[in-house]
């Protein structure tokens, strides 16, 4: 079977982490079956759709790692959702209804009285043809329904197991709306049938829509896809994410100078049976993923997770992974800089920080100028490598008597301005011996 999954965010605000949750377990599941990617974006609401949010969402994905294969638009679609509008219409399965929401209303609060069911009555089934005319002679322009049949829907979700939903316990769906729009369902079915979509993974807060649209892609004459529902991610106080609040957006997780992969890590491995654990790349993240691993409990974002994962990350990164990034930001020195500094690091921006202590110019802090001087005579003719450092301090040790702490520091201090940093061993060569001997003298840079 072709494999055709897709992403359908409605481009009404910034897709946040549990959207990337969606979008990833999508991704992921069509790279490792062979299979098609598609953006849709499900853009029929035209008042506040944005073409900006979705550019947006595009560029989020592209960052994540995951440019989808097709981007589609449902606003380009009128005429298949059209079509299956009047096909349903032939078929008898939809029918107008003329109830204004107030009524709607109305009735809904006399069914909760009387302790029933708020379920729309299919007052309007009933409706002869001259009581309909008369009701369009009002002015009244009907709205469809489309009218489910009493069964239960059964389907072996990808991640719940064997699911199933009552129709019976349903109001008839509205397909079409007076003024001849469609709210999600229709275009989202017709779409999914048109595009030939196999599986749909999105969040279990659809588990009861899929009800319905399994019933609507029949009575379309199509064949439903399978589908899968995964447990949404809810911020650390246990509150849903949502898409107007821009709270955890990609674009300002991006901005935060987090890494892709950390983001995509936690927003995929976050709430499944596998612990969170730092992956490097999208093609090993989805050969972690099992939809049926995923837990049915609620995945809690904790923020403090996706910074550490960030740091472990970078501290495993190869330096071909960065590279780009780091000389696009003027970090110099290569692999042998990199492989100094990474496990220094809790944003890829901070490498800038240590390439200027290479490079300079740095405050030297010398207080003890003999010290340091003695220190300067002994620095080794280069080239120096990943042996020098020991060599030298061991010199000054054994002509100055001090060790340890006291030997360290203060060499620390004249070499970086810092008390605290990478591994000396591995920067001093990176330092050379100009601007090492210029430090130790307390000069800011050595002379030109
Ligand atoms: N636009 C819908 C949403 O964002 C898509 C749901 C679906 O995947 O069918 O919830």
């Amino acid at each position: 079977m072709k494999v055709t999954v897709r992403f359908a965010p409605s481009p009404t605000g910034l897709i946040h982490i549990g959207n990337a949750r969606t979008a990833l377990l999508n991704a992921l599941f069509a790279r490792r079956q062979g299979g098609t990617f598609v953006l849709r974006f499900d853009d029929t609401d035209r008042e506040r759709s944005r073409r900006d949010y979705a550019d947006q969402t595009e560029a989020d994905l592209a960052w994540l790692g995951i440019p989808p294969d097709a981007v589609i638009r449902q606003s380009d679609r009128a005429a298949i959702h059209d079509d299956a509008a009047e096909r349903l219409k032939a078929a008898g399965r939809l029918y107008p209804c003329y109830e204004t929401a107030d009524e709607l209303e109305r009735r809904r609060r006399l069914q909760l009285a009387r302790s029933l069911p708020p379920i729309y009555d299919r007052v309007a089934l009933a409706l002869s043809g001259a009581e309909r005319a008369g009701l369009e002679a009002e002015g009244r322009r009907p709205h469809w329904r489309f009218r489910l049949n009493a069964r239960i829907v059964r389907w072996t979700d990808l991640v719940r197991g064997p699911c199933h939903v009552d129709l019976e316990s349903l109001s008839d769906p509205i397909l079409v709306r007076e003024d001849g729009t469609f709210p999600y369902t229709l275009p989202s079915v017709a779409d999914d049938l048109d595009i030939g979509v196999s599986h749909v993974i999105r969040g279990e807060d659809h588990v009861t829509n899929t009800g319905v649209q399994i019933e609507l892609f029949e009575a379309l004459g199509g064949e439903a896809p399978a589908f899968g529902h995964h447990n949404l991610l809810t911020d650390a106080g246990g509150e849903g994410l949502s898409k107007r609040s821009g709270a955890l957006s990609l674009r300002s997780l991006a901005e935060e100078g987090l890494e892709p992969m950390a983001v995509a890590s936690l927003a995929v491995l976050v709430g499944s049976s596998d612990a969170v654990r730092p992956v490097g790349t999208v093609e090993e993240l989805s050969r972690l993923v099992d939809l049926s691993h995923i837990s049915r409990g609620p995945a809690r974002f904790e923020p403090g997770e996706l910074d550490a994962l960030n740091a472990r990350i970078l501290h495993e990164a190869p330096f071909e992974r960065v590279r780009e990034r780091l000389e696009g930001s003027g970090v110099g020195g290569g692999e042998p800089f990199w492989l100094a500094v990474r496990s220094n690091l809790a944003r890829l921006a901070d490498a800038a920080r240590w390439w200027k202590v290479v490079a300079g110019p740095v405050a030297p802090a010398v207080a003890d100028r003999e010290f340091a001087a003695a220190a300067a005579r002994l620095l080794p003719p280069e080239p120096w490598g990943a042996e020098t450092w020991a060599a030298w301090t061991g010199a000054v040790r054994a002509e100055t008597g001090l060790k340890g702490r006291a030997l360290f520091l203060p060499l620390r201090l004249a070499l970086t301005g810092l008390d605290h940093g990478p591994e000396l061993a591995a920067l001093l060569p990176l330092i050379g011996r100009e601007r090492a001997a210029s430090r130790l003298a307390g000069s800011a840079a050595p002379p030109s």
